[in-house]
């Protein structure tokens, strides 16, 4: 009787240089990282993959963190879990907005087994982590043995389900910058279940002068209207330099849409995600302006 998982060789790293050795040695073969395994398992089940080799990096506790350091900002171990993300004090405390992208993240039992380094690197178009730390700017260390790399959070994925890492390498780590004064970021996602994928997902942060009265920083992540999350950066600029009105946003929001390309599916029309990305826009850049207000 033929097994649901076809067989695959299992070597295990309890620290991240056993986990880079392990990846020097076995860069040239068929071998696939698993973290929390619940995007990994799913595609070995239906055998779209099928490697010969599993590295098992659930057991490297030094890659187990979320820190925060006034100077650097927030670190994210590459073995954080969802959960724990959510759940970070200094994550509810500095940046709400993650913990408000995690609570709508799957379910808690996918939250307390996945990974949001393992989520990134999955790669689907609609990851809910990637429009937020576009906005907030983050960037994410990817290392190989002896060897290390900073990648933009927008420049991350490269193609549906296909990022930047290359064989030898893994992810490690996700640093977000402290926010600056007078800042706000929201996040918003549409699905039609609570908990699944978004259809569409924005995220928006605006920066206001001393006065609170001008933009002078805006970032736009959008995620599920490409292959890939974007940066909408000609919608940005529409916010830059202004007295944000309502007016400014929805020609932002129009901005935005028109960046994307999204592909139709059975469950929207790539017009219908288009227009959905830019109500969302308009919606989380009034509400991030709002905070950048109060902050
Ligand atoms: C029912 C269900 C609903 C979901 N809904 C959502 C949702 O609403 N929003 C959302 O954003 N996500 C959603 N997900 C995806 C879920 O968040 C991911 O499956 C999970 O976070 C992946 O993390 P993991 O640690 O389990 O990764 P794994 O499944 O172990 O790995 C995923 C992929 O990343 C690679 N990988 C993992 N870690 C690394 C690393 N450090 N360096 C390089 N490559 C690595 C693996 O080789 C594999 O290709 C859902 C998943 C399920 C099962």
């Amino acid at each position: 009787m033929k097994t649901i998982i076809t067989d695959f060789n299992y070597l295990a790293a309890k620290t991240l240089d056993e986990a880079l050795d392990l990846l020097c040695k076995h860069k040239d073969d068929d071998y696939r990282i698993i973290a929390g395994g619940q995007s990994l398992n799913t595609a070995m089940k239906h055998r779209l993959l099928t490697p010969e080799y599993i590295l098992d990096i659930k057991g490297v506790a030094d890659l187990d963190y979320v820190r925060f350091d006034e100077k650097e900002g927030l670190k994210i171990g590459a073995l954080a879990t969802h959960r724990s993300v959510e759940l970070s004090p200094v994550v509810r405390e500095k940046y709400e907005v993650l913990r408000e992208m995690e609570e709508n993240v799957a379910s808690i039992e996918t939250r307390n087994w996945g990974t949001l380094m393992g989520d990134l690197c999955n790669a689907d178009p609609a990851v809910d982590p990637a429009p937020p730390l576009i906005a907030l700017d983050a960037e994410i260390t990817v290392s190989a043995k002896g060897e290390e790399r900073t990648v933009p959070a927008e420049e991350f994925a490269v193609d549906f389900f296909e990022t930047v890492v290359q064989p030898g390498e893994m992810a490690t780590e996700i640093r977000v910058p402290p926010l600056p004064p007078n800042t706000g970021v929201h996040f918003m996602k549409y699905s039609q279940i609570h908990g699944d994928y978004a259809l569409a997902s924005a995220s928006v942060l605006i920066t206001l002068d001393a006065a609170k009265e001008q933009c002078v920083n805006a970032r736009i992540g959008l995620g599920g209207v490409g292959v890939t999350p974007i940066r909408a950066k000609k919608a940005e600029e529409v916010l830059k330099g202004k007295k944000i009105t309502d007016e400014v946003l929805a020609e932002a929001a129009r901005v935005a849409s028109e960046e994307t390309s999204p592909i139709s599916g059975i469950e929207a029309s790539a017009d219908y995600k288009r227009e959905l990305a830019g109500t969302l826009v308009r919606r989380v850049g009034k509400e991030a302006l709002e905070r950048a207000r109060r902050a």
